[in-house]
């Protein structure tokens, strides 16, 4: 397979600019509130650091780690916790972080086991990048960096095959036989 970057869709300052109004809308929300943010990893390990660092709250940050991808460019359709304890969320107000809500599988999953098997007082998501195609379940993130079309893309996070995710922009990415 061969594979190249597209387009860039993001540019670094761009999403940077949409970072410094997310963190206000964010502020705003949980003024005074018990914060525990639960990042994705690996995916929102970049957004996670770029937004939080802008938030001007005493919050908590978690790990979960959760796959349903397996490094290819297809879900598998199967939600796997890598790990099988969770953060401790009891009574705290959670904002889940992930990279792309795409079939919207993850953020179900891992919003539904804060809330439930966590305790967590409210589970709210953020994502940065929101596909514009219908979901595989019924699940809306609350916060959105940016809408997209229903195409792959890479960096600022997102991997093809554990690669680009230390891209400053976010590009579409376009795998083809060699
Ligand atoms: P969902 O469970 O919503 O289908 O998918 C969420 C996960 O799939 C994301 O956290 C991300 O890891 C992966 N994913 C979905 N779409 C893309 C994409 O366009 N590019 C990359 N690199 N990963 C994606
Ligand atoms: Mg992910």
């Amino acid at each position: 397979m061969r594979e190249k970057i597209e387009r860039i869709l993001l540019e670094e300052r761009v999403i940077h600019a949409r970072l410094d109004e997310l963190a206000r809308e964010l502020e705003l929300v949980y003024a005074g509130r018990a914060l525990t943010v639960v990042a994705l990893m690996n995916g929102s390990l970049w957004f996670a650091a770029d937004l939080l660092r802008r938030i001007d709250l005493p919050l908590r940050l978690e790990t979960l780690r959760v796959s349903s991808y397996h490094g290819g460019r297809e879900s598998s359709g199967v939600v796997q916790f890598e790990e099988s304890w969770l953060p401790e969320v009891k009574g705290r107000e959670v904002l889940v972080l992930d990279d792309i809500l795409d079939s919207g599988r993850t953020l179900d999953a891992v919003c539904r086991r804060l809330l439930h098997a966590g305790q967590a007082s409210s589970v709210r998501s953020c994502v940065l990048l929101r596909k514009n195609k219908e979901r595989a379940v019924p699940f809306e993130a609350d916060y959105v960096g940016f809408d997209l079309e229903d195409e792959f893309v890479v960096g600022f996070g997102l991997d093809y095959q554990g690669r680009y995710r230390n891209l400053r922009w976010v590009g579409v990415l376009s795998v083809s036989p060699p």
